[in-house]
């Protein structure tokens, strides 16, 4: 049946079981080891230890690293039924790591899986995928991020050898990572979409540099997760070039439709958790001689929340949807439409819910302030806003003509004198008589 909103009671089965054991095994992470870092250290021994059982019970259940199509070895969920898993992820911080779909690893693992040779399939993305490996994705330049017309980073052949130069920010996770996949200058004598590629570069090459390591709020300062890098002589073989020379921007969009839905999905938990949080607090706080849940403007504020909730669900499942269908120019449109919107309502949920929960709300004693940082960082990781509403723009507008003359085409009076004409008899007939 076409339309339908239920899940196949198969597929249910796995997300009752994630569901569960989230709650009971995983959800505990979050509050014994808070340290916004923890769950991307993947090879901390201490981390391993408790979380290498977890992951082991994931893999027994199918579960592990589902996030690749069949054809590259994951089990074929397909994108809607990876969302509803995403959702239940999106609970707890450490969730991502046991159920090995941390980003940047699971685009990363996508390029390797569909341009790596088979060498480095064994020697990269196989241990990536069983979570024994840490990488990075090395994009944005200091000066350079949503326009990547300004990218300077560059690699020349020399000989059978890339030799990469210049500066990377951002690039997530550079300091403990086995590998780092770069996008790099190759021919800047063509437009950018044209002259850049993907290259391979194993973390432990000589000439890779950490300038400083930046970080998000809660970080310790200069000890964050995204450091400013810099490739000084970077030498790596001819074949670690991903893809073809010149195809840098063609790679990179293996790694990000997937990613952007799961990443929406895990937006939606935790908006889920910010308006159970906000009821929890309605129900129970008394003012004036009531429960704030008595008060219109804080019923208002429910409403609000769980309808922009629900829409926003609703669109990132049609998002998936169009991506099960294959049809990659809808898909698009929708997948920017959901990176836009993810950043909003994020905003505007944990706003409310912080708001009403007044100075408890503001203290380090409730998820909800550091829930509300992530609002900006989710509005410019993997492109600012304004980029992808242009997407959307220029996809809309693909859809629509422009007018011939000066006019409206359907205003034109002998438009409009055509459509009386066609209707005269029924016009003079019925019309007249009311
Ligand atoms: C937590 C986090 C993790 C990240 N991890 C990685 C990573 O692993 N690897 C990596 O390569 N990068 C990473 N990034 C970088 C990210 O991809 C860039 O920050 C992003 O592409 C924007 O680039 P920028 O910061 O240089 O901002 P800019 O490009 O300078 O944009 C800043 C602002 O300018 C305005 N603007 C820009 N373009 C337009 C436009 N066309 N129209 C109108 N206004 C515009 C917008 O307001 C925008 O927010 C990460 C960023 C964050 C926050």
């Amino acid at each position: 049946m076409a339309w339908d909103f239920e899940t196949d009671p198969e597929f249910q089965e796995k997300l009752d079981w994630v569901d569960e054991f989230v709650r009971e095994e995983v959800e505990p992470l979050d509050y014994a080891f808070r340290e916004p870092g923890a769950p991307f250290d993947r090879r901390n021994p201490v981390y391993k230890k408790i979380t290498d059982p977890l992951k082991e019970e994931v893999r027994k259940r199918g579960l592990w690293a589902c996030h690749l199509g069949p054809e590259l070895g994951g089990q074929g969920f397909g994108q809607v039924n990876l969302a509803l898993m995403n959702e239940i992820l999106g609970r707890s911080n450490w969730a991502p790591n046991v159920f090995g779909t941390a980003a940047p690893d699971t685009g990363n693992a996508e390029i390797l899986a569909h341009y790596g040779t088979e060498a480095q399939k064994k020697r990269y993305l196989q241990p990536l995928l069983d979570g024994e490996m840490v990488s990075c994705f090395s994009m944005t330049e200091p000066h350079a991020g949503a326009d990547p017309k300004e990218f300077i980073c560059s690699g020349h052949k020399e000989g059978n050898e890339w030799v990469i130069n210049g500066d990377k920010y951002f690039s997530s996770h550079a300091e403990f990572a086995d590998f780092i996949i770069a996008m790099v200058v190759t021919d800047p004598d063509v437009p950018v979409y044209q002259g850049t590629s993907m290259i391979l570069i194993p973390r432990e090459t000589p000439g890779i540099e950490i300038i400083r390591r930046a970080g998000l709020p809660g970080e310790p300062l200069g000890e964050g997760h995204h450091p400013h890098l810099r490739y000084n002589n970077v030498r790596v073989p001819e074949e670690n070039l991903l893809g073809g020379p010149g195809q840098g921007f063609a790679v990179a969009q293996t790694r990000l439709g997937g990613g952007r839905i799961h990443h929406a999905m895990r937006t939606i938990a935790t908006t889920r958790r910010a308006l159970q949080m906000m009821c929890e607090r309605a129900l129970s706080r008394h003012t004036q001689g009531e429960i704030l849940a008595k008060k219109q403007m804080v019923q208002e504020k429910i409403a609000q929340t769980f309808i922009e909730i629900e829409q926003f669900r609703l669109l990132v499942l049609y998002a998936a949807w169009w991506c099960d269908k294959g049809d990659r120019d809808k898909a698009r449109t929708y997948i920017a439409a959901v990176k836009v919107q993810m950043a909003e309502v994020l905003h505007d949920v944990v706003r409310r819910a912080l708001h009403l929960h007044g100075a408890l709300g503001c203290s380090n004693e409730m998820p909800l302030s550091g829930m509300w940082a992530m609002s900006p960082v989710m509005a410019i990781a993997d492109g600012p806003t304004e980029v992808h509403i242009v997407t959307v723009a220029k996809q809309v507008l693909k859809q629509y003509q422009p007018y011939e003359g000066l006019w409206p085409n359907e205003f034109l009076p002998d438009k409009v004198a055509a459509a009386k004409a066609k209707f005269a008899e029924f016009i003079e007939h019925n019309v007249s008589n009311n």
